[in-house]
């Protein structure tokens, strides 16, 4: 069996296409756009490039980008009133503070001062509430495993009494994909598993699931024989294995590979994500999804 690609790349295309149209409708309809605001905290490369990255998408979506840049000493006081500057302005819809914020910052203070209408990340304790619940309580589902689910959803992977099994518990993929998956209604109803480092015989879960969704961090932790003929995997896992030359730059790039070993994966699955270009292109995509309903929400007509 040769399983079919399931390209985030691609899903991203379709899903920025609908946010650029709704958002040139509601602009014509209303007069106004989403506005979106990035806090970055001095000068590491990786947040930079990606919010970078998630500027130009809000850019080419047409939403109000504001770029917030502080000093690397800035203080936890100093954060929180900018925060709660942000929090009262009515045309900012989204607020993200991009991590790893300096030492002497407060982090959870930080994040928990975002008003949680407004926190399109989804980490909010509120929000995370709010997943636990389900149903129209969700407000802002965070971003990677909104994708993941959006991802078997657009494949036409049947979720409604499926086996899922999710490696991993972390609060950012492995717990709230879980949560989302047995939630009672559309894209879920799954019957659901979670497995971790404590976890007895991991290899008899996975044979199990009918979807597997792995977070871990373990390069070609989930052995090809741990999967279902047919299953639909969803490998999660970005890992640096070493570094290579770009073709099209001629610099120095990563080689990134996920926790599934993906060439023998291929050949037993009904459905595989590459890494790179799988779930890695759907968490700005559903962050920008995040920022629209805010907006919709603000203007109501969520
Ligand atoms: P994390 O916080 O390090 O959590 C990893 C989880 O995997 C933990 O629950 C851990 O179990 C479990 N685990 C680790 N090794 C294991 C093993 N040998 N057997 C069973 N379980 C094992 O990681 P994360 O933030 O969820 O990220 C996971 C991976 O996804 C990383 O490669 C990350 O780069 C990637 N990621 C990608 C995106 C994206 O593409 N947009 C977004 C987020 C994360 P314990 O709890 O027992 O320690």
């Amino acid at each position: 069996m040769t399983a079919k690609l399931i390209k985030g790349t691609e899903i991203r295309e379709e899903i920025l296409q609908e946010i650029e149209n709704e958002v040139k409708k509601i602009k014509e309809e209303h007069g106004t756009v989403p506005g979106l605001v990035t806090i970055l905290v001095g000068e590491n490369p990786a947040s930079i490039s990606y919010v970078t990255l998630k500027i130009k998408t809000a850019d080419r979506l047409g939403f109000k980008e504001v770029q917030d840049n502080q000093p690397d000493s800035i203080t936890t006081e100093d954060l929180l009133t900018l925060i709660d500057k942000y929090n009262k302005n009515d045309s900012i819809n989204g607020i993200l503070v991009q991590l790893p914020l300096p030492k002497q910052v407060d982090e959870k203070k930080v994040l928990n001062a975002i008003d949680p209408d407004k926190d399109v990340d989804g980490f909010h304790p509120v929000n995370v509430g709010r997943l636990m619940i389900g149903g129209s309580e969700v407000k802002f589902p965070p971003c990677t495993p909104a994708g993941i689910q959006e991802m078997i959803v657009r494949a036409g992977v049947e979720t409604s009494g499926a086996e899922v099994v999710v490696v991993g518990r972390s609060n950012i993929v492995g717990k709230p994909i879980a949560n989302m998956m047995l939630q009672k209604g559309p894209g879920a109803n799954s019957t659901v598993t979670v497995v971790h480092t404590r976890t007895k015989d991991m290899a008899d879960h996975c044979k199990r699931a009918d979807i597997l969704i792995v977070a871990a961090g373990v390069p070609g932790l989930v052995k090809p024989e741990w999967i279902k003929p047919g299953a639909c995997v969803i490998d999660v896992g970005v890992n640096r294995v070493g570094e290579k030359i770009s073709e099209k730059t001629g610099k120095k790039i990563a080689i990134l590979k996920g926790d599934v070993d993906f060439d023998e994966a291929k050949e037993i699955a009904g459905w595989i994500t590459p890494v790179p270009g799988g779930v890695g292109p759907m968490t700005i995509t559903m962050l920008m999804k995040n920022t629209l309903k805010s907006f919709k929400s603000s203007l109501g007509i969520a």
